[in-house]
Parts: structure tokens; sequence; C-alpha cells
């Protein structure tokens, strides 16, 4: 199987695109496209034209969860698109907020009602659980927490009336492609952790051998001792190619650089990639 993978909007950018925090990836496998989040606004359609890419001629599209970083280009998306089946779990319509440090809460869900883009072409199909999209592509669905020492961040919380409650990002899935020569996982934010993630990818497929990690690692705070131990365990699943993008931050970027060298790159705006 061949696939190939265009980063359409990212917090960084190659030369002549446009950059912006959040994420958008086009995948194309199994003779389908699909999209995989959509970036904070108009960035992903803005950058597809630039690359040659009509987005007109995709297949699927996969929110990775609802918050706007990878919500908030849908309705330009669709605009191009049409209708178009949307594959989520059902959480990306939760009343999210999130409280930063010294500031009041914020609304962090999908700049959107679910009416608008439905008038706009979006055809939900919302699953906790795994979608398959062909016999070797699939969502995640919900991720089990199993690592042990991946934390859900505390900032981000869910209003329900005049309650609120601890968002843990049960939306958070990422996208999996099977092939002969081992899993290609697609993050979003990767909120339920990148080693939970990739372990329940693992067990999903029956696949143990990883081949290529793409997309937020969400490692932008994560300690000392939860790098060292997410390298370690990334090492032993056999990663031939590893390129972080969005919330992955500088330094972790860096220090998965030092030791992934070869296999390692930042998968910023711009950036192509044909694997294997
Ligand atoms: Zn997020
Ligand atoms: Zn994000």
């Amino acid at each position: 199987m061949e696939i190939r993978i265009v980063t359409l909007s990212e917090n960084t950018a190659n030369y002549g695109y446009l950059a912006e925090w959040g994420l958008s990836i086009l995948v194309e496998a199994d003779g389908l496209k699909i999209l995989m989040d959509t970036g904070l606004s108009f960035s992903a359609v803005h950058n597809a034209q630039l690359l040659g890419i009509d987005l007109a001629t995709i297949d699927r599209i996969v929110i990775s969860h609802g918050h706007p970083d990878h919500t908030g280009g849908l309705r330009d998306v669709l605009t191009i698109k049409g209708e178009v089946e949307v594959i989520a779990h059902p959480d990306i319509w939760a009343a999210k907020y999130a409280r930063r440090e010294h500031q009041t809460a914020e609304y962090c869900g999908i700049p959107f009602t679910r009416e608008e883009l439905e008038k706009y072409g979006a055809r939900f199909n919302l699953k906790r659980e795994p979608v398959y999209i062909t016999d070797n592509i699939l969502t995640t669905g919900e991720i089990p927490i199993s690592s042990g020492y991946e934390e859900i961040e505390e900032n981000f919380f869910i209003k329900e009336g005049k309650e609120s409650r601890p968002d843990f990002l049960a939306d958070d899935l990422a996208l999996i492609i099977n092939t002969e020569f081992g899993l290609v996982v697609i993050l979003g934010c990767a909120h339920r952790g990148i080693i939970n993630t990739l372990r329940h990818a693992q067990n999903l497929t029956g696949q143990k051998l990883i081949y290529a990690v793409i997309g937020g690692t969400h490692l932008f705070r994560a300690s000392e001792e939860r790098l060292a131990k997410t390298i370690a365990d990334l090492k032993e699943m056999g990663i031939q190619r590893l390129g972080v993008s969005h919330c992955t931050g500088f330094h972790a970027s860096a220090r998965l650089a030092q030791e992934f060298k070869d296999a390692f790159f930042l998968n910023n705006t711009g950036t192509r990639l044909t694997l294997p």
C-alpha cells in the first residue's frame, strides 16, 4: 500500500504557506482521500489551494476532537466539498471550556452549531467505538488510559447547565492505517496520551509494529520523566518515521530529534510524504 500525506495547516509553515495554531492533515490511502481535522480558521483551505489540492475531491472528514484549533476550518471546507461523512466521537459537541492560568474560563469547543454545519453538508457519523473506513483504515474510537504515566490536563472542563465537570477529552481519537509495513498513525492532539493512543492502535489491529507516527503529540508540557518514558516506549515500537506537529513543543521536539535521528522530522504546513 502507498500512502500520501500532506499537511494543510500546522503551527509553523514551509515557505509560502500560512501557519496558525492547529492542525489539518490530508491522507490518501486505499483509494480514498481522508481529511483529518481542519485547522483553526482559513489556513487549511488557503494552503490546499496553493498545494494544488481540490478539497471538493475528499471522501471523508475525520475530526480528532472538538477543540477549535482542529474544527475551526470545517465550514470553509464544507463550503467547497458539500455533502460528506464527518466521523468523530459524540463528545465533540459537549460544551467545552478551558481555564488558562489567571484567566476566566473561555469557550473552547466547535465554533459552529451542528445545524449550521449540517446545512453546509456535514453528515455526522458520531461513534464512541472505532469506525472502519476501509478494511485497513480505521479511527481509534475512545482511547483507554493504559500507560500509567500520561495524564490529561486539568484545565479543560465541560459545562452542563449550571454545573461543570472535568473534560477528560473522551472524544480525542487518532486515525490508523494498517499496512504490510506496519501501522501508520495520524494524531490530532493526542490529549489522551501518545503512548495510550499507540498501544490502543496495536491492540485494535493486532499489529505490534508501528511504522510511522505523524501529528500532534501533546508533549509541550511533559515532564523530563514523562518524556524519557515516552521515548523508551516509542523506541520499543520500532518507529521508522516520526513527524511531530502542533502541540509537541520545542523542547520535546528537540529531545525526539536527538533520539530518533533520521527517523525524526518536523511535520509542518506544506510537508508532503509518501510512505513507505
Ligand atoms: Zn485540543
Ligand atoms: Zn490542538
